[in-house]
């Protein structure tokens, strides 16, 4: 099991509910704004690694049932269908998954009402939610994500609108892409293997991966360059047709090749370089992503593979 689990250091208990981690910044910022606020704000579920979101996903959704909600989700190319309790997120798409989402008590899932100066949410409309809400949002927190999945529970934080950014309360880790090395025709080894699975992967070399770089490799990395239109189509690769060549790296384990070229862009090593996008690659993406100063949503797109080329 290669998905990175948010490390101990990565998260932190928080202080108004014990025992619930999120990402460090976000969980400062959640206990900022609980401050802020002068009442506790009961939580029932934060960080969840891969693993517990397959285990409840399971519990509720059956591959192929017929489901008496309606509610259907697609996982790996199989089609789910929800039996019981509430909706979930299909594993490895949830923002529970990278420590920045938290599910709050509402008065449906309130077990315990004596709690003292605890609030409960019951509505959209709850005067204690918006109160809180206009006090979170200062400090990165909001329901944006809530309202679309019509989760009146679920709050996500979002770092560029957190004020104390980069104030040392952390969150401003910002961290250089790291460079795979040039090669070129003529050139041999790993770095070649990398790039003739990624280039079989887009269909732009259909030869044998021998790690040995000719002509057709090279006519494979043209024919790659030439559908990203900031690319020099040289046949040579280096850092810039690497970016792109990581460009579009997802949760989990599909798209193998890459996933790897996307994890050495922002420097895992070793045995962390898996060709599985987890938690701690998501981490990285955002440190690499906050060095560019973009939105830093983790997800090693186009506006990331773009950034990267022009900032060289
Ligand atoms: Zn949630």
């Amino acid at each position: 099991m290669a998905v990175a689990q948010i490390k101990s250091s990565h998260g932190r208990a928080l202080t108004s509910n014990p025992g619930f981690v999120l990402r460090t910044d976000a969980a400062a910022a959640w206990d900022r704004a609980v401050e802020k606020f002068g009442k506790n704000v009961l939580i029932t579920g934060a960080w969840r690694s891969y693993e517990t979101q397959v285990k409840l996903f399971k519990e509720r959704y059956r591959a192929g049932a017929r489901s008496p909600y309606g509610d259907y989700r697609y996982w790996n190319g199989t089609r789910y269908g929800r039996v019981k309790g509430a909706a979930a997120a299909v594993p490895g798409t949830s923002n529970h998954g990278g420590g920045v989402a938290v599910d709050v008590k509402t008065a449906r899932s309130a077990g315990d009402p004596g709690r003292a100066r605890a609030v409960v949410f019951t509505s959209w409309e709850d005067r204690d939610r918006q109160r809180f809400l206009k006090v979170a949002a200062g400090c990165g927190w909001g329901d944006d994500e809530g309202r679309r999945v019509k989760e009146l529970w679920h709050l996500t934080y979002y770092p560029d609108r957190d004020k104390a950014r980069g104030s040392g309360t952390g969150g401003g880790t910002r961290r250089k892409p790291h460079r795979i090395g040039t090669i070129r025709q003529g050139s041999t080894g790993w770095r070649v293997g990398l790039l003739q699975h990624r280039l079989r992967g887009v269909g732009a070399y259909r030869g044998k991966v021998d790690k040995k770089f000719g002509p057709k490799t090279a006519d494979g990395v043209r024919t790659f360059q030439r559908k990203r239109r900031q690319l020099t189509v040289d046949g040579v690769v280096g850092p810039q047709t690497w970016y792109h060549l990581g460009r579009g790296a997802k949760r989990g384990r599909s798209g193998r090749w890459r996933n790897e070229i996307a994890q050495r862009v922002v420097g895992l090593q070793g045995e962390k370089v898996d060709g599985v996008i987890g938690a701690q690659t998501v981490e990285r993406i955002r440190e690499v992503q906050r060095w560019l100063g973009i939105p830093d949503d983790g997800v090693y797109g186009k506006a990331t593979a773009r950034a990267l080329v022009r900032k060289g």
